[in-house]
């Protein structure tokens, strides 16, 4: 909403529509927000990492450089990242055009489910089952 406005372009209200609380911006939606912020909690948890704190959307895509992560693990969260920055987009999208109720546990689930398919499709013959995924565990 905020890129809109720079453009002249009025798509009325440029409230954020995930917390209702700060005006959307790219900064904002990914990493300010109270929903992001909840999200990268959730995700630093599950994954058994050092809190995810992020100020820009540079610093949350460069999260995986953060710490002592080597190798698959590092290449792991950096993919966890951009799945969760799309399913925080998509969240916003179904919220803002389809009038959906935000749901961080959706969020979570459904960045799960992604990341889950995605590291098993890059994952020949050291696939995880979901009950490990879920757990984060041999990995
Ligand atoms: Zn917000």
């Amino acid at each position: 909403m905020d890129a809109l406005k720079k453009r002249n372009i009025d798509k009325g209200d440029g409230t954020c529509v995930l917390c209702g609380d700060q005006d959307e911006s790219v900064e904002h939606l990914f990493t300010a927000c109270g929903v992001a912020s909840t999200i990268w909690s959730v995700v630093s948890l599950w994954c058994k990492i050092p809190h995810i704190l992020a100020f820009s959307v540079k610093d949350l895509l460069e999260a995986h450089e953060v710490g002592s992560l080597k190798g698959r693990k590092k290449d792991l969260i950096q993919g966890i990242v951009r799945i969760g920055c799309w399913c925080i987009w998509k969240a916003r999208n179904e919220v803002k055009f389809n009038n959906k109720e935000v749901k961080i546990e959706g969020i979570v689930r459904e960045l799960k489910s992604l990341g889950f398919f995605w590291y098993n499709a890059r994952s020949r013959g050291n696939e995880v089952s979901w009950s490990e995924w879920r757990k984060f565990v041999n990995m």
